[in-house]
Protein backbone atom coordinates (compact mmCIF):
# COMPACT_ATOMS: atom_id res chain seq x y z
CA UNK A 1 0.00 0.00 0.00
CA UNK A 2 1.14 3.36 -0.83
CA UNK A 3 0.19 5.61 2.17
CA UNK A 4 0.21 8.66 -0.40
CA UNK A 5 -2.62 7.57 -2.17
CA UNK A 6 -5.31 8.36 0.24
CA UNK A 7 -6.98 11.01 -2.20
CA UNK A 8 -6.19 14.06 -3.25
CA UNK A 9 -7.12 15.95 0.02
CA UNK A 10 -4.29 14.16 1.69
CA UNK A 11 -3.99 11.48 4.75
CA UNK A 12 -7.01 11.68 7.10
CA UNK A 13 -6.59 13.95 10.20
CA UNK A 14 -5.36 11.43 13.30
CA UNK A 15 -5.21 11.94 16.94
CA UNK A 16 -2.24 11.02 17.91
CA UNK A 17 0.91 10.46 15.91
CA UNK A 18 4.28 8.25 15.37
CA UNK A 19 7.39 9.11 15.27
CA UNK A 20 10.91 7.34 14.47
CA UNK A 21 14.09 8.10 15.26
CA UNK A 22 16.40 6.52 12.35
CA UNK A 23 19.61 5.72 14.11
CA UNK A 24 21.44 2.37 14.36
CA UNK A 25 21.87 0.15 17.45
CA UNK A 26 25.55 1.70 18.60
CA UNK A 27 23.97 5.36 18.76
CA UNK A 28 24.13 5.54 22.53
CA UNK A 29 25.99 8.92 23.93
CA UNK A 30 28.05 9.04 26.36
CA UNK A 31 30.06 5.20 25.66
CA UNK A 32 33.18 5.41 24.88
CA UNK A 33 33.75 2.45 22.35
CA UNK A 34 30.64 3.62 20.84
CA UNK A 35 32.23 7.05 19.82
CA UNK A 36 31.91 7.84 16.34
CA UNK A 37 35.18 7.58 15.31
CA UNK A 38 34.58 3.44 15.57
CA UNK A 39 30.65 3.53 14.26
CA UNK A 40 32.06 2.79 10.58
CA UNK A 41 33.74 -0.19 12.02
CA UNK A 42 30.42 -1.71 13.61
CA UNK A 43 28.00 -4.35 11.86
CA UNK A 44 25.00 -1.81 10.25
CA UNK A 45 21.71 -3.10 11.16
CA UNK A 46 19.46 0.62 10.12
CA UNK A 47 18.58 -0.60 6.92
CA UNK A 48 17.31 -4.19 7.90
CA UNK A 49 15.39 -3.05 11.34
CA UNK A 50 13.77 0.19 9.33
CA UNK A 51 12.62 -1.79 6.78
CA UNK A 52 10.98 -3.93 9.43
CA UNK A 53 9.95 -0.90 10.86
CA UNK A 54 7.93 0.59 7.54
CA UNK A 55 6.85 -2.99 6.85
CA UNK A 56 4.25 -2.64 10.27
CA UNK A 57 3.40 0.62 9.60
CA UNK A 58 2.20 -0.10 6.20
CA UNK A 59 0.42 -3.17 7.20
CA UNK A 60 -1.80 -1.01 9.59
CA UNK A 61 -2.05 2.05 7.19
CA UNK A 62 -0.31 3.88 8.78
CA UNK A 63 2.11 7.19 8.26
CA UNK A 64 4.81 8.46 10.94
CA UNK A 65 7.16 11.16 11.42
CA UNK A 66 10.94 9.80 10.75
CA UNK A 67 13.40 11.68 12.58
CA UNK A 68 16.49 10.58 10.49
CA UNK A 69 20.00 10.67 11.62
CA UNK A 70 21.82 12.64 8.96
CA UNK A 71 24.98 10.19 9.32
CA UNK A 72 22.50 7.54 8.18
CA UNK A 73 21.31 9.75 5.66
CA UNK A 74 24.60 10.12 4.02
CA UNK A 75 25.59 6.38 4.36
CA UNK A 76 22.19 5.06 2.87
CA UNK A 77 20.44 7.76 1.06
CA UNK A 78 18.32 4.70 -0.97
CA UNK A 79 16.98 3.65 2.72
CA UNK A 80 15.44 7.85 3.14
CA UNK A 81 13.89 7.76 -0.48
CA UNK A 82 12.13 4.45 0.72
CA UNK A 83 10.93 6.58 3.98
CA UNK A 84 9.67 8.84 1.72
CA UNK A 85 8.32 7.26 -0.69
CA UNK A 86 6.14 5.03 1.79
CA UNK A 87 4.65 8.68 2.31
CA UNK A 88 6.47 9.55 6.00
CA UNK A 89 7.77 12.61 7.00
CA UNK A 90 10.91 12.83 7.02
CA UNK A 91 12.59 15.33 9.90
CA UNK A 92 16.17 15.32 11.54
CA UNK A 93 17.38 14.00 14.02
CA UNK A 94 21.11 15.87 13.72
CA UNK A 95 23.92 14.40 12.23
CA UNK A 96 26.30 12.87 15.06
CA UNK A 97 23.97 12.06 17.42
CA UNK A 98 25.37 14.43 20.12
CA UNK A 99 23.54 15.27 23.11
CA UNK A 100 22.75 19.20 22.64
CA UNK A 101 23.70 20.48 26.16
CA UNK A 102 27.08 18.93 25.95
CA UNK A 103 27.94 21.15 22.79
CA UNK A 104 28.35 24.68 21.86
CA UNK A 105 25.83 26.96 19.89
CA UNK A 106 28.36 26.89 17.29
CA UNK A 107 29.10 23.10 17.22
CA UNK A 108 25.37 22.26 17.24
CA UNK A 109 24.85 24.72 14.10
CA UNK A 110 27.30 22.76 12.22
CA UNK A 111 25.79 19.73 13.27
CA UNK A 112 22.11 20.81 11.91
CA UNK A 113 23.11 21.78 9.20
CA UNK A 114 25.25 18.82 7.86
CA UNK A 115 22.24 16.66 8.76
CA UNK A 116 19.75 19.02 6.85
CA UNK A 117 22.68 18.95 4.20
CA UNK A 118 22.69 15.06 3.83
CA UNK A 119 18.89 14.69 4.43
CA UNK A 120 18.41 16.92 0.85
CA UNK A 121 20.91 15.04 -1.06
CA UNK A 122 19.17 12.07 -0.12
CA UNK A 123 15.87 13.86 -1.84
CA UNK A 124 14.29 15.29 1.09
CA UNK A 125 13.03 18.74 -0.18
CA UNK A 126 11.63 20.59 3.03
CA UNK A 127 12.61 19.87 6.82
CA UNK A 128 10.89 21.50 9.07
CA UNK A 129 10.89 19.17 12.67
CA UNK A 130 13.92 18.47 14.89
CA UNK A 131 14.35 15.88 17.54
CA UNK A 132 17.19 16.29 19.30
CA UNK A 133 19.32 13.05 20.30
CA UNK A 134 18.18 11.97 24.05
CA UNK A 135 16.04 14.86 24.64
CA UNK A 136 18.84 16.51 24.65
CA UNK A 137 17.06 20.51 24.78
CA UNK A 138 16.58 21.15 28.03
CA UNK A 139 17.05 23.71 30.71
CA UNK A 140 21.06 23.47 29.92
CA UNK A 141 20.49 24.12 26.27
CA UNK A 142 17.25 25.76 25.65
CA UNK A 143 19.28 28.45 23.43
CA UNK A 144 19.52 25.61 21.37
CA UNK A 145 15.46 26.25 20.30
CA UNK A 146 16.69 29.88 18.94
CA UNK A 147 19.22 28.19 16.76
CA UNK A 148 16.57 26.32 15.21
CA UNK A 149 14.34 28.74 14.07
CA UNK A 150 17.33 30.47 12.29
CA UNK A 151 17.69 27.29 10.45
CA UNK A 152 14.02 27.41 9.12
CA UNK A 153 13.28 24.23 11.41
CA UNK A 154 9.60 25.21 12.73
CA UNK A 155 8.82 22.14 15.10
CA UNK A 156 10.63 20.44 17.58
CA UNK A 157 9.98 17.69 19.58
CA UNK A 158 13.12 17.20 21.80
CA UNK A 159 12.06 18.47 25.09
CA UNK A 160 10.67 15.84 27.56
CA UNK A 161 8.56 16.12 30.50
CA UNK A 162 10.30 13.85 32.55
CA UNK A 163 13.15 14.03 35.62
CA UNK A 164 16.27 12.26 34.02
CA UNK A 165 16.17 13.73 30.99
CA UNK A 166 14.16 17.10 30.98
CA UNK A 167 12.34 18.58 33.56
CA UNK A 168 8.62 17.55 34.85
CA UNK A 169 7.75 21.20 34.43
CA UNK A 170 7.25 21.23 30.57
CA UNK A 171 4.38 21.46 29.38
CA UNK A 172 2.78 17.71 28.37
CA UNK A 173 1.13 18.80 25.61
CA UNK A 174 1.97 20.93 22.38
CA UNK A 175 3.15 24.18 23.25
CA UNK A 176 4.79 27.31 21.56
CA UNK A 177 7.95 28.76 22.52
CA UNK A 178 9.29 32.03 22.02
CA UNK A 179 12.60 32.54 21.24
CA UNK A 180 14.64 35.93 20.41
CA UNK A 181 14.60 34.35 16.46
CA UNK A 182 10.90 34.08 16.79
CA UNK A 183 8.34 31.06 17.83
CA UNK A 184 8.92 27.40 17.93
CA UNK A 185 5.81 24.60 18.32
CA UNK A 186 7.11 22.03 20.71
CA UNK A 187 5.75 18.33 20.28
CA UNK A 188 6.53 16.86 23.72
CA UNK A 189 6.23 12.65 24.10
CA UNK A 190 3.64 11.20 25.80
CA UNK A 191 3.99 10.61 29.74
CA UNK A 192 1.78 9.95 32.24
CA UNK A 193 1.45 9.79 35.98
CA UNK A 194 2.92 6.30 37.99
CA UNK A 195 3.29 5.28 40.94
CA UNK A 196 4.01 9.63 41.88
CA UNK A 197 6.38 10.15 39.47
CA UNK A 198 6.19 11.07 35.00
CA UNK A 199 6.91 8.18 33.62
CA UNK A 200 7.88 7.87 30.23
CA UNK A 201 5.33 5.94 28.65
CA UNK A 202 5.52 6.78 24.98
CA UNK A 203 8.89 5.78 24.34
CA UNK A 204 11.80 3.79 25.17
CA UNK A 205 11.51 1.05 28.06
CA UNK A 206 7.84 2.70 28.61
CA UNK A 207 6.56 1.74 25.82
CA UNK A 208 8.64 -1.74 26.03
CA UNK A 209 6.67 -2.54 29.03
CA UNK A 210 3.46 -1.43 28.88
CA UNK A 211 0.66 -3.81 27.17
CA UNK A 212 -0.73 -2.88 23.95
CA UNK A 213 -4.05 -2.54 26.13
CA UNK A 214 -2.89 -0.77 28.34
CA UNK A 215 -0.79 1.87 26.47
CA UNK A 216 -4.27 2.06 24.49
CA UNK A 217 -6.27 2.73 27.54
CA UNK A 218 -3.66 5.42 28.31
CA UNK A 219 -3.65 6.85 25.06
CA UNK A 220 -7.87 7.01 25.20
CA UNK A 221 -7.81 8.90 28.24
CA UNK A 222 -4.96 11.48 27.02
CA UNK A 223 -7.51 11.81 24.06
CA UNK A 224 -10.23 12.70 26.61
CA UNK A 225 -8.47 15.44 28.40
CA UNK A 226 -8.54 17.16 24.79
CA UNK A 227 -4.33 16.15 24.32
CA UNK A 228 -2.71 13.90 21.06
CA UNK A 229 -0.09 11.28 22.22
CA UNK A 230 2.65 11.28 20.55
CA UNK A 231 4.33 7.85 20.44
CA UNK A 232 8.63 7.30 19.49
CA UNK A 233 10.01 4.00 18.61
CA UNK A 234 13.65 3.24 17.07
CA UNK A 235 14.60 0.83 14.67
CA UNK A 236 16.57 -1.33 17.05
CA UNK A 237 14.04 -1.96 19.10
CA UNK A 238 12.42 -4.71 17.13
CA UNK A 239 15.86 -6.14 15.63
CA UNK A 240 15.12 -9.66 15.75
CA UNK A 241 19.15 -10.08 16.62
CA UNK A 242 20.15 -6.92 18.31
CA UNK A 243 24.04 -6.33 18.52
CA UNK A 244 24.73 -5.54 22.24
CA UNK A 245 27.69 -4.23 24.03
CA UNK A 246 28.28 -3.63 27.75
CA UNK A 247 26.41 -0.44 29.00
CA UNK A 248 26.40 1.34 32.02
CA UNK A 249 22.93 0.24 34.21
CA UNK A 250 20.69 3.23 33.24
CA UNK A 251 21.54 3.10 29.62
CA UNK A 252 21.47 -0.97 29.77
CA UNK A 253 17.95 -0.57 31.01
CA UNK A 254 17.14 2.05 28.70
CA UNK A 255 18.42 0.47 25.14
CA UNK A 256 18.06 -3.46 26.35
CA UNK A 257 14.87 -3.96 28.48
CA UNK A 258 12.07 -6.13 27.60
CA UNK A 259 13.05 -5.57 23.43
CA UNK A 260 11.86 -9.15 23.26
CA UNK A 261 7.81 -9.42 21.50
CA UNK A 262 8.20 -5.22 21.15
CA UNK A 263 7.67 -5.66 17.11
CA UNK A 264 4.44 -7.58 17.67
CA UNK A 265 3.50 -5.42 20.42
CA UNK A 266 4.22 -2.24 18.41
CA UNK A 267 2.29 -4.10 16.05
CA UNK A 268 -0.97 -4.53 17.85
CA UNK A 269 -0.96 -0.51 19.19
CA UNK A 270 -0.34 0.68 15.83
CA UNK A 271 -3.20 -1.34 14.58
CA UNK A 272 -5.87 -0.87 16.87
CA UNK A 273 -5.28 3.43 17.69
CA UNK A 274 -5.58 6.00 15.34
CA UNK A 275 -2.19 7.19 14.32
CA UNK A 276 -0.20 9.31 11.85
CA UNK A 277 2.48 11.63 11.15
CA UNK A 278 2.70 14.87 13.63
CA UNK A 279 1.51 16.98 10.16
CA UNK A 280 -1.59 14.38 10.19
CA UNK A 281 -2.73 15.65 13.81
CA UNK A 282 -5.20 18.56 13.74
CA UNK A 283 -3.78 19.84 17.85
CA UNK A 284 -0.33 19.41 16.64
CA UNK A 285 -0.95 22.35 13.84
CA UNK A 286 -3.73 24.18 15.36
CA UNK A 287 -1.01 26.80 17.30
CA UNK A 288 1.19 26.71 14.67
ZN1 LIG B 1 18.59 8.99 18.96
Amino acid sequence: MNLRSTGASGPRPRSNAITVDVEEWFHICGVGPLSHERWDSLPSRVVLTTRALLEELDRAGVRATFFVLGWIAERYPGLVEEIRASGHDIGSHGHLHARVHELDAETFVADVRRSVAALRAAGVERIEGFRAPEWSINDRSLWALECLVREGITLDASMAPVRIVGSTRYPRGPHVRDTPAGPIFEVPPLVVDRFGHAMPIGWGWGFRMTSPRRMLRTIESVNAAGQPAVLTVHPWEIDPEPPRVSLPPRLRFAHYFRLGGFRDRLAAVLAAGDFGALSDVPALQASR
